[in-house]
This record gives structure tokens, C-alpha cells and sequence, in this order.
């Protein structure tokens, strides 16, 4: 939960334990498992809240694959925050793009889902959390995506009250 909104991340899988599973195909599979696994979580979801009676909106979008536009209301400040807070919090290894969710309400309090969560990862951070991580998909522009983030991100008073630091380019002389 932040600010009274809950956030769901996705989490990659290494699925490459032997050898006969190239790169390539590991690549492949992954994103075959991305949209699956959005697929197929997001049909669940709404067949649920259907039969529960629950009026669900259809999906926001908040970011694209290389596109972090400012937002103006309180919602879109509050991810692209959250953006910007894993941006730090990965020391200016991973980048969220493609940011989509739908709002609803988990246990009383009015909240976004967010799902299908890209990233944008420089090499070595996918060691670092023992996932192929730099590996999640095609979508995955590595520094270059990351660089886009940086260029686009305005922060907002979310940021500078959750006290982020305002972002420099710090991968400027590695592009
Ligand atoms: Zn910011």
C-alpha cells in the first residue's frame, strides 16, 4: 500500500535451469509468459469481479515502453512516484515502463491494481536479484530505456516529499 493505494508488481522468472535452453529461447519464452500470465490473470479478474457484482473500470494507462509522460491528478503523480522511487531504489538500475492498471477496491479502501509491469534493466542487475531480469522480453531497452525514463520524468510533490532526489543524468557518459 502507498498513500492508501495498492500496488501489485510483477515478478520475473528465471526459467533457464539447463541446458538445453538458449537465451534466445529463454527471451522468447519469457515474453510468451509475459502476455500470457497478463492474459490470463486479467480474464480471471474480470470474470471475478463479475461474478461477485464488482464494477471494475477498464484499464489506465500510465506509462508506455519509452514514454513517462507527467500526469496532473493524484493517481498518476502517485505512480509515476512510484516509478521514480524504483528508479532510486534500484541505485539507477531498473525502470518500470508500460505501466497499466485498473482501480478497485481491496478491503475497503479504493485502490489501483497495477499489472503487466515492463522493465528497462542494465545488465548486472539482473544478478544482483538471482533473476534473468535483463532478460524479461523484448520490450527491455536496457540503458537506453532507462535514459528515456531520466530524460522524461518530471517530478512532482510526491517526489520531492517522499524526498527523492531529483534525477541527474547519470548514465549519460556509458550511452
Ligand atoms: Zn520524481
Amino acid at each position: 500500500m502507498l498513500d492508501r493505494d495498492l500496488f501489485v508488481a510483477k515478478c520475473f522468472f528465471d526459467i533457464g535451469t539447463g541446458e538445453s535452453v538458449t537465451t534466445t529461447d529463454n527471451k522468447k519464452y519469457l515474453e510468451l509468459v509475459q502476455l500470457n500470465l497478463g492474459k490470463w490473470f486479467l480474464g480471471h479478474f474480470c470474470e471475478l469481479a463479475k461474478q461477485q457484482g464488482v464494477s471494475i473500470f477498464s484499464v489506465m494507462k500510465f506509462s508506455g515502453t519509452l514514454e513517462h509522460l507527467s500526469s496532473m491528478d493524484k493517481l498518476g503523480i502517485t505512480i509515476s512516484a512510484f516509478a521514480h522511487f524504483a528508479y532510486e531504489y534500484s541505485k539507477h538500475k531498473l525502470v518500470f515502463a508500460d505501466i497499466q492498471g485498473s482501480p478497485m477496491t481491496v478491503n475497503g479502501h479504493d485502490g489501483m491494481v497495477l499489472f503487466d509491469l515492463m522493465t528497462h534493466t542494465v545488465t548486472s542487475y539482473g544478478n544482483q536479484l538471482h533473476h534473468s531480469v535483463n532478460d524479461s522480453g523484448i520490450g527491455n531497452h536496457g540503458k537506453d530505456g532507462i535514459k528515456i525514463f531520466m530524460q522524461q520524468h518530471q517530478c512532482d510533490y510526491i517526489c520531492v516529499n517522499m524526498g527523492l532526489p531529483s534525477i541527474v543524468n547519470t548514465h549519460g557518459d556509458e550511452a
